[in-house]
C-alpha cells in the first residue's frame, strides 16, 4: 500500500460522517429559517411588547407586566417549567421636566436634554444656571484649575469615531463621558454635567443611558444633550466664551423593589446536567419603546424556543431562555443568573456549557461575535460555511454581552456568542424616542430569530461536554 492510498482509506470514515453531519446541520438550519421566515411570530410578539406593554424601565409597573408576559409566552411555546428569579431592582423616575436652555447674548435658546439614568434633578427643581466648561474628555478636568470649573456646567463634547466600521467599538470608546462624568465634574466644582449623546446622527434627539455616581462625591445633576445642540454650544462658545446654560429637571430615584429575571428551561434529552443559556434583556429605557434594545432580543429569545418546539427539535443538553432584568442601569440581573449559576455549578451536578446573548438590535444579522477558548472558538469557526447560504459571515471573537458576560468567571468557563447584526444604524436609535416598533424591520427582526436559534442548535449538537473534554 502506497502511502496515498492509505491516507484515503484510514481518512474515508471521518470524511463520511463530518460530510454526513454537515448534511445534516444544513438540513436542520433550513427548517429553522424557514419555520422563522415562513410563520413567525417575533414580529407580533415586538409589536405587543413596545406597544401594549411599552418601554421597561427597571423597577417600573410596566417592567413587571412585560416579566408576566414573557413567562406566559414561555409557557404557551412549551418550556417544560418556567420561573422568576428574583433581583432586587433600583428605582428611579424621570420625571414631566427636563428643560434646558443656552443664553446667548440677548438670546434665549432652547436645547434638546433628557436627564441620564440615575441623575439627581436639579436642586428643589429648580433651574441651576451656569458658565460652560467645554471638555472632550473626563481626564481633561484635571489639566483645569478648579477656578474654571467651580460653579459652572461641564459639556462633554467628544463624538464617536467616525472612522470605525464597529459602532459599537465607536460608542465603546465615548461613553466613559456619560457613566463617569457627572462625579468627574463634580469632583472639580461644577455644578451640572452635558453630556453629547452617544450617536454617529446629527439630530436633535437627546440619547438617556446610565451615569455612576462615584461615593463620597456630591451628586450633581446630569442630562444628555443632541449632537446638534451640542455641535451649536461648541461654535457658539468660540464667539461667546461666557454663554451661559440653564438646566432644570425633577428625576427622583427610590428604594430599589424586587423584579427578576424570567426563565424557561426545556430538559436535555443526552445532557440534562448541562446548560446551554440564551437571553436577551427585559428591561429598557423609559423614553422610546425599547424595541431595538433590548425588545428585539427578547423577542429572539422567545422565538427561539418557538422554532425548535415547532420543527420538532429535541436538545440534548438542558436550554435556558432567560429574559433579564436590569441591564441598562445596573446589570444585577445578569450578576444574580451568574452567581445562582456558580452555585449550581459547585453544589449540583451541573455544568453551564455555553450562553448566548441578543442585545445589539433587530437588524439584519451578519454574525457572531465569539468570547471563547481557542478550542471552541476553532469549533464556533468552523462552522461559517453552513452560516454562509444565509449572508451570515462574521466570526469573530468580542464581547457577547453584558448580561452574560458575569458567567465568564465560571469554572469551567462557558462558551459564549453574541449575535452580531449589522450596526450602522444602531445607535440612530439607541437609548431615544425613536427606538419604536415602526423602526424595526419584519424580516430583518425574523432572519435575527433564525440565526440565533441556528446557533444554539449547533452550540447544542457540536459543544464538547466538558468530561468528554478531560
Ligand atoms: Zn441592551
Amino acid at each position: 500500500m502506497n502511502r496515498i492510498s492509505f491516507i484515503i482509506i484510514v481518512c474515508l470514515p471521518c470524511v463520511t460522517v463530518s460530510s454526513a453531519q454537515s448534511s445534516n446541520d444544513s438540513l436542520l438550519l433550513r427548517s429553522i429559517y424557514n419555520e422563522a421566515l415562513g410563520n413567525g411570530e417575533a414580529y407580533s410578539n415586538l409589536r405587543h411588547l413596545t406597544k401594549d406593554i411599552g418601554h421597561r424601565l427597571s423597577g417600573s409597573e410596566s417592567a413587571a407586566n412585560a416579566m408576566k408576559w414573557g413567562q406566559s409566552v414561555m409557557d404557551a411555546y412549551g418550556a417544560d417549567r418556567t420561573w422568576v428569579m428574583p433581583v432586587l431592582v433600583p428605582s428611579w423616575t424621570r420625571g414631566d421636566v427636563a428643560r434646558s436652555t443656552a443664553h446667548i447674548g440677548h438670546a434665549d435658546i432652547p436645547l434638546h436634554v433628557t436627564a441620564l439614568g440615575g441623575s439627581v434633578g436639579t436642586p428643589d427643581d429648580q433651574a441651576i444656571r451656569g458658565k460652560i466648561v467645554m471638555v472632550k474628555d473626563v481626564n481633561a478636568l484635571d489639566t483645569l484649575s478648579s477656578s474654571v470649573i467651580e460653579g459652572r456646567i461641564v459639556l462633554f463634547n467628544r463624538p464617536m469615531d467616525p472612522v470605525l466600521i464597529n459602532t459599537g467599538a465607536a460608542y465603546g470608546g465615548a461613553v466613559d463621558q456619560r457613566g463617569n462624568g457627572a462625579s468627574a465634574a463634580a469632583k472639580a466644582g461644577a455644578i451640572g454635567a452635558l453630556v453629547r449623546s452617544m450617536t454617529h446622527a446629527l439630530d436633535t434627539l437627546p440619547h438617556t443611558g446610565a451615569l455612576r455616581y462615584k461615593d463620597a462625591i456630591e451628586r450633581i445633576p446630569a442630562a444628555a444633550i443632541s449632537t446638534v445642540d451640542a455641535s451649536m454650544l461648541s461654535h457658539e462658545l468660540k464667539m461667546h466664551p461666557d454663554l451661559e446654560v440653564s438646566l432644570q429637571m425633577n428625576c427622583e430615584a427610590f428604594d430599589d423593589v424586587e423584579q427578576g429575571n424570567v426563565i424557561g428551561e426545556w430538559t436535555g434529552t443526552v445532557f440534562p446536567n448541562e446548560i446551554i443559556t440564551i437571553g436577551g434583556h427585559l428591561d429598557s429605557w423609559d423614553i422610546g419603546e425599547g424595541a431595538h434594545d433590548d425588545g428585539a432580543g427578547v423577542v429572539h429569545t422567545l422565538e427561539t424556543l418557538r422554532i425548535l418546539k415547532a420543527i420538532g427539535y429535541k436538545p440534548k443538553r438542558t436550554l435556558r431562555f432567560v429574559l433579564f432584568i436590569n441591564e441598562e442601569n445596573g446589570n444585577r440581573g445578569g450578576k444574580e443568573y451568574a452567581r445562582q449559576a456558580g452555585i449550581e455549578n459547585e453544589q449540583s451536578a451541573l455544568v453551564h456549557l455555553a450562553a448566548m446573548e441578543s442585545d445589539a438590535g433587530g437588524f439584519v444579522p451578519r454574525g457572531f461575535r465569539i468570547d471563547a477558548s481557542d478550542s471552541a472558538t476553532a469549533i464556533v469557526r468552523s462552522w461559517e460555511d453552513l452560516f454562509a447560504p444565509y449572508n451570515v459571515h462574521l466570526f469573530r471573537r468580542g464581547g457577547a454581552g453584558v448580561d452574560i458576560s458575569p458567567l465568564k468567571a465560571l469554572t469551567p468557563r462557558p462558551t459564549m456568542l453574541g449575535l452580531s447584526p449589522d450596526g450602522q444604524r444602531y445607535f440612530d436609535f439607541h437609548h431615544s424616542s425613536q427606538d419604536v416598533f415602526e423602526n424595526v424591520h419584519k424580516r430583518e427582526l425574523e432572519l435575527g430569530a433564525a440565526t440565533f436559534a441556528a446557533a444554539l442548535v449547533m452550540m447544542d449538537q457540536h459543544l464538547p461536554s466538558p468530561r468528554e473534554d478531560r
